[in-house]
């Protein structure tokens, strides 16, 4: 499938993502998909639960949380998701993937990144250097999840 959005919610994604430097921003896409393609309606930016380590190493435990930080982590508060996945689907929309953002690093998916990663949905990352964005790519996990491939996206004006 191809990731639709128009020019206002990729500058959407891209503010976040400078606003956020040198933090990790992230932020779910909602929208409708149609098979052929996802049809980005909604961008909602949300917190990135690294900035509160403690809370964040009780969800979801890292070796060293003195090295993965906000700077080069993103994790989404469970709650938050429950919230944003009840309020699209009142509204007929549902969630169609993720954006966050690599300050000072490409635009490419870490291994972590991967791993955390679900089938289907689509994963964007907008890659933020010295505070002003740059690349922004977009993929998804293929079939076998080991491995994650591009997907196009197409904007609309
Ligand atoms: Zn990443």
């Amino acid at each position: 499938m191809a990731l639709k959005l128009n020019h206002a919610q990729m500058e959407a994604i891209r503010q976040h993502g400078a606003r956020d430097y040198p933090g990790e921003c992230c932020g779910v896409m909602l929208g409708k998909a149609n098979g052929v393609r996802k049809q980005v309606c909604e961008i909602v930016p949300l917190k990135n639960l690294r900035h509160d380590p403690m809370r964040a190493q009780e969800l979801l435990p890292v070796d060293d949380p003195a090295k993965e930080t906000e700077r080069n982590r993103f994790l989404i508060d469970p709650l938050d998701q429950l919230r944003v996945e009840k309020d699209a689907r009142a509204r007929g929309f549902e969630v169609l993937g993720y954006y966050h953002s690599h300050p000072d690093h490409p635009a490419r998916p870490s291994i972590y990144d991967r791993e955390h990663a679900w089938p289907w949905y689509s994963y964007v990352i907008i890659s933020v250097e010295g505070g002003s964005a740059k690349d922004l790519t977009c993929w998804v996990l293929a079939e076998d999840g080991g491995s994650f491939c591009p997907e196009p996206v197409e904007v609309a004006e």
